[in-house]
């Protein structure tokens, strides 16, 4: 499922509407300082379901909408879309091409769509999970990262591990699934309890 193109609206230093394809093989971003290089791989992570506006180094999600320059006034929304050539239907998706789109407002607004049509937070995330990826995942490496791992706990070193070898999601199917089996047994105490009174 390479990521054949990204492009961005409004998102950080991308006031512009701005297309970057990318081709087979490995891509470098070069660029001076400032320039915006951080920005990209942190677009992508956004759209993937990046939760944390710290990890996108901002207060707040809407800290990611273009804030204004001197020539420029800041922007009123952001959106970034991720183009992937999914011929072999990595992503669980019928389609040979998935676009994912993810937009904020001002307003704190946000939304997701799959192939121009809405969906849920959940479904974009369960989405890469599926494929082995998330917004988290080694699969971008930023600035830091690698030390970052180095230095990390190893609970969240056995975390990197998981997701390399596909069992997150599993581990997440998991527990939802306990979670319905601790309300389930609740209920059925206090259906015994009711029965009981009823005797
Ligand atoms: P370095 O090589 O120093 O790591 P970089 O090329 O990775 O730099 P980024 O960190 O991606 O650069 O970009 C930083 C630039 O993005 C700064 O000029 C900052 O002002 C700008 N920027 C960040 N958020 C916004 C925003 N919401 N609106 C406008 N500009 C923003």
């Amino acid at each position: 499922m390479p990521l054949q193109q990204l492009v961005l609206n409004g998102f950080k230093s991308f006031a512009d509407k701005t297309t970057i394809r990318f081709n087979n093989g490995i891509t470098g971003i070069v660029g001076p300082n400032g320039s915006g290089k951080s920005n990209i791989t942190e677009a992508i992570r956004w759209v993937m379901g990046e939760g944390s506006a710290k990890s996108l180094r901002g207060e707040n999600m809407k800290d990611v909408i273009f804030a204004g320059s001197q020539m420029r006034a800041p922007m009123n929304h952001a959106e970034v879309e991720l183009v992937f050539d999914n011929r072999d239907h990595q992503l669980a998706s019928d389609d040979e091409e998935v676009v994912v789109t993810r937009k904020i407002l001002r307003n704190g607004e946000s939304d997701y769509l799959l192939n121009h049509h809405p969906v849920r937070l959940k479904d974009v995330r369960t989405l890469f999970i599926e494929s082995g990826m998330s917004s988290d995942s080694l699969g971008i490496i930023s600035q830091g990262k690698v030390d970052e791992i180095l230095n990390s706990k190893p609970q969240q070193r056995r975390g990197i591990f998981e997701e390399a070898a596909g069992v997150l999601h599993f581990k997440q199917q998991k527990e939802t699934a306990l979670k319905q089996l601790d309300k389930t047994n609740a209920n059925l105490i206090r259906i015994n309890d009711l029965v009981k009174e009823l005797e």
